[in-house]
């Protein structure tokens, strides 16, 4: 038998990213005694990268109100948004910023000394009307830098007990109620079982399923794995992001803030083309609109660069010294990774894989709920979710750029007061299983001895250029359902696979190969979730299907994983049906138009 080493607290946190970060600060404020665990040092979590801004209608620069911050997160979500998440993220984002700013965030600011607000996609004054708003708060192009350090200082201020480089392998759950994790220590190959009252997910996305992905390398969504192990459903797996403006070739981020700044957007021709598909919001329309517009300039033979296969991002016209001030990260990017000088020549882009708009199903409390006995909103006792893991469901179909980094604090925040409302510290008395974590053992032996014939890394390139195929902006009928061969005999191949390092010390073979499997089951019931999906919303644009059908649509995805077998079985959630109780109504669904 494995021997663990036991640790027992209040709230065991995983991930230490943004949300993670939040969450655990808030349950630490309440008393509880607080666990953080995390695979890489806290400030190397992705939400470090976060580069165009925070999402809060402050009005420091154009007149703005929650309610039109909410109008255009439902119309951007295409009506798959739950409103009364929409509502609490909304209405929460305000304070949630000045929260981050008493704690010394580093906002640009205003001649007054305000915090900075630029314009983003999709972000509007006069509940979608217009003229564009200015509700996205930056430090320069670096807001999730600042963002991560600060609450990093301030979640030291507190209890949280912090492991760090631990990498958490599966949740334990005793008849339907998770009781804890366990996790392998990498520097020194110890497995760590960890009792808690309630475990906070907080393991950001999966981007790396994708070849293409503005994501670090470390975003296999972990959590996501877990909860699909144990027998536990995602959510809306088919609604991916693609970002318009990665690097050509590199992947890495150009943020939407530089065509918040003026920048736009050129095909073969010299020719403006997003005037032609969204004529009043123009380069600014939401992330899908764009990356659609440009592929479809690409297809059309319209593509710049000898091969015709990407297109020009203009900062060139812009006053050098306001890219210096507002746009620095992203000019040195551009430098490194494309050669380009911003201030003379365009930025080749191409629409690249950002986020993940599906995950972990929750309710606004951040608890986890999953479809049982008919009720589509049961709670599953001792688990909560939180940032790019969960799936709140305030994107829906398509999130609007600045929205992610508010999301984090405003549901991390509720998180925190959700656990201080509803626990007792060292209520839990009960010991675990004697058994408890052996099947996460199981599985590490299992790829610590694999002694197949393929590669780690090799398997993983299959799986990211057969969703990069058949699983990106444009999707059909035909390629999906070839795509759902693909990655089935992928997920297959996983019994053939190799692991040479057969240490426990910082055997980052072993490390990847777990990471590859959490990538294989979700890339499985995403690619199920496309090609079961038959109608076009948001980011999930169906060729074969190219409306939006509201009647027999309008409903969440659910998706479980058996990884014995390979299979998926889907169900559904209703889109929560929502009267608000002041403010305004129900937000009904229209035609969504730039
Ligand atoms: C380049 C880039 C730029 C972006 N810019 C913006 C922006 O300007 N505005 C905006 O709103 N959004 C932006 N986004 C999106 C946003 O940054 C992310 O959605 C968000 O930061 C995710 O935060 P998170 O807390 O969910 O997880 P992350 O920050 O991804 O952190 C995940 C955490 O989980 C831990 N973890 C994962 N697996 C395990 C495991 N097995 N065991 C232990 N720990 C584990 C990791 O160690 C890490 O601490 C951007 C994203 C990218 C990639």
């Amino acid at each position: 038998m494995t021997t663990f080493i036991d640790h027992e607290y209040d709230v065991v946190v995983v991930g230490a990213g943004g949300s993670g970060l939040r969450a655990a600060l808030g349950a630490a404020q309440a008393g509880l005694k607080t666990a953080c665990v995390t695979k890489v040092f806290p400030t190397r979590s992705h939400t470090v990268a976060a580069q165009g801004g925070i999402a809060a209608s402050l009005g420091n620069m154009s007149p703005d109100d929650w309610r039109w911050h909410m109008y255009d997160t439902v119309k951007g979500s295409d009506w798959l948004g739950d409103q009364d998440s929409i509502e609490y993220l909304c209405r929460n984002a305000p304070d949630a910023v000045y929260e981050l700013e008493h704690w010394g965030m580093p906002f640009s600011r205003t001649d007054e000394g305000k915090i900075y607000q630029r314009p983003f996609g999709g972000m509007m004054q006069n509940m979608g009307e217009g003229p564009e708003a200015q509700r996205t708060c930056a430090a320069a192009d670096r807001t999730g830098h600042a963002m991560l350090h600060t609450l990093y200082g301030q979640s030291l201020r507190h209890e949280t007990e912090f492991f760090i480089e631990y990498f958490a392998l599966d949740l334990i759950m005793e008849d339907g109620v998770c009781r804890g994790i366990t996790a392998w220590k990498l520097d020194d190959g110890t497995l760590h079982r960890f009792k808690a009252q309630t475990v906070i997910l907080a393991t950001g996305g999966y981007g790396r399923v994708f070849f293409s992905a503005t994501s670090a390398h470390t975003c296999t969504g972990d959590g996501n794995a877990m909860v699909l192990r144990a027998g536990l459903p995602l959510q809306d797996m088919e609604f991916i992001q693609f970002h318009p403006t990665g690097i050509y070739g590199a992947g890495c981020l150009i943020t939407e803030g530089s065509r918040g700044e003026g920048g736009y957007l050129t095909n073969s021709e010299g020719e403006r083309f997003m005037e032609r598909y969204a004529p009043s919001a123009k380069d600014l329309a939401s992330r899908d609109v764009v990356s659609r517009a440009m592929t479809i300039e690409i297809r059309e033979g319209r593509g710049v660069g000898p091969n015709k296969d990407h297109i020009f991002l203009h900062l060139d016209h812009l006053d050098p010294a306001v890219l210096a001030e507002r746009l620095p990260g992203i000019s040195e990017t551009a430098k490194i990774f494309a050669g380009v000088d911003v201030t003379r020549e365009p930025i080749p882009v191409l629409p690249t894989c950002h986020y993940n708009m599906g995950g972990i199903p929750t309710n606004y409390h951040g608890e986890v709920v999953t479809l049982k006995d008919g009720n589509p909103d049961h709670v599953v006792p001792g688990l909560m979710a939180v940032g790019e893991a969960a799936c709140v469901s305030v994107h829906g179909a398509n999130r609007l750029g600045s929205n992610s980094l508010i999301d984090l604090v405003v549901f991390g925040r509720a998180a925190g007061l959700r656990v201080g409302e509803t626990l007792t510290a060292g209520a839990d008395k009960k010991p675990l299983a004697k058994t408890a974590g052996e099947q996460s053992i199981a599985r590490l032996e299992k790829f610590k001895a694999a002694a197949g014939t393929r590669g780690t890394a090799d398997i993983r390139l299959e799986l990211q250029k057969a969703m990069q195929a058949h699983c990106s902006v444009f999707r059909t009928e035909d390629s999906l359902a070839e795509g759902v061969e693909k990655v089935t005999a992928i997920a297959g191949n996983m019994a053939d696979i190799s692991v040479t390092d057969k240490t426990m010390v910082w055997n980052t073979d072993l490390m990847e190969t777990l990471e590859l499997d959490n990538l294989v089951a979700q890339a499985r019931v995403t690619i199920a979730s496309a090609d079961n999906r038959k109608e076009s919303r948001g980011a999930h644009a169906h060729e074969d299907y190219p409306d939006r059908l509201d009647a027999e649509w309008m409903k969440h995805t659910l998706s479980w994983y058996d990884d014995g077998t390979n299979a998926v079985t889907i169900d559904y959630r209703p889109v929560h049906d929502y009267t608000m109780t002041d403010g305004i109504e129900y937000i009904v669904p229209k035609k969504r138009v730039y």
